[in-house]
């Protein structure tokens, strides 16, 4: 029988892919998005097919929908710049918007998979992060709004599993880049990538000793489909994300040496609350569901540099 399948935020970078992943599997997939950070455009190539259909419409007040097997829930702007913009639309997102979901989950007996993050970690004090690992968010920063509704969100799944029963899992996405991230949402991915093609200075924020840990995106979504499809993982939460750390200013020059043309790097003031140190502790994620990446970050870097190269100014 063909599973049916809804993910919201799908219209997303990490969503669209996902969705692409799907269909190629053979699920009937519906796609909902209210296009706040995402685009119908990276979703209109799967149009076409006759198992995909896209609804417009928001998580906070969800609209009526089929009944579907399962529901991955990716619905959340995730970019530092719209933490600045849309603090209370952020919160209210991974609150009401997680609610609303798992509550048609309990009405249909689907299974809900929520797309949680490394940043429920904070600043961590524990390195690398395990899945029992507390964290240390600063409940009042400028990331709060995320953060902490993300971590809301989490504790809503758990109350929903000991409540109803819901059949849940939760991924703990590290930094995930690739096509269709969106070239002016400030993360360092899209920014690098797009200084590097144009010739600009690259910039660091702070003097780049900070670490990150980045995935590509097949690696993430084949991540999540696994944590999805794992019998056993019913009521887990897993880290998913790629282990190999490097410094931002590694970053940076290995962004320069893949794609572009001996640019300059230029520092800029660190921001609030800038995590020091990220990477995965993916222990779980192996033992639990076999998954472990596989793309390495230079070729990550130029298959996500050929999209940003042809993609239009606009997108
Ligand atoms: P994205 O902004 O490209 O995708 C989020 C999608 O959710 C967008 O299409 C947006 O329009 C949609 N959306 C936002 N609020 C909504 C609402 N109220 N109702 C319906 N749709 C809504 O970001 P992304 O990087 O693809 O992230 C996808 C998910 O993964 C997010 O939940 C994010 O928190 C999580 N995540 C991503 C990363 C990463 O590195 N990319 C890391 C950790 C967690
Ligand atoms: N960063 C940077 N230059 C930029 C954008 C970001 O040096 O133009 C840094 C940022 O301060 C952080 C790291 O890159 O230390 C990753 O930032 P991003 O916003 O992509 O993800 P997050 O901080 O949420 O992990």
């Amino acid at each position: 029988m063909t599973t049916r399948t809804l993910v919201a935020g799908g219209a997303g970078f990490l969503g669209s892919h996902l969705c692409e992943r799907l269909l190629a599997d053979g699920h009937r997939v519906y796609c909902l998005d209210n296009e706040s950070s995402g685009r119908a455009g990276n979703v209109e190539h799967l149009l076409s097919a006759d198992r995909f259909e896209y609804v417009r419409g928001d998580v906070r007040d969800l609209p009526e929908l089929p009944d579907v097997d399962e529901v991955y829930n990716l619905a959340s702007r995730a970019s530092p710049t719209d933490f600045d913009d849309h603090p209370v639309e952020i919160a209210l997102t991974n609150a009401e918007g997680t609610r609303n979901l798992l509550d048609y989950c309990v009405d249909r007996d689907a299974t809900f998979l929520f797309a949680s993050t490394s940043e429920v970690y904070g600043d961590p004090e524990v390195h690398p992060q395990p899945e029992s690992y507390n964290g240390n968010v600063n409940v009042r920063g400028v990331r709060g709004c995320y953060d902490e509704s993300k971590r809301f969100g989490e504790a809503l799944v758990v109350a929903y599993e000991r409540q109803y029963g819901v059949d849940a899992r939760t991924a703990r996405i590290f930094n995930t880049y690739g096509p269709r991230m969106r070239p002016d949402d400030g993360r360092v991915v899209p920014t690098f990538v797009r200084q590097a093609l144009a010739g600009d200075d690259l910039t660091v924020y702070g003097d780049g000793s900070q670490t990150r840990s980045f995935c590509y995106v097949d690696d993430e979504v084949a991540g999540l489909r696994a944590l999805m499809d794992e019998p056993t993982a019913s009521g887990a939460v897993v880290n998913l994300g790629n282990d190999r750390e490097i410094t931002i200013r590694e970053f940076a020059e290995t962004v320069i040496d893949v794609l572009g043309d001996d640019n300059d790097i230029v520092y800029e003031p660190l921001p609030e609350d800038d995590p020091q140190r990220r990477r995965p502790d993916s222990s779980r994620a192996r033992d639990l569901l076999g998954w472990t990446p596989e793309i390495g970050l230079e070729e990550g870097l130029r298959r996500t540099g050929e999209f940003f190269a042809e993609a239009e100014p606009n997108v």
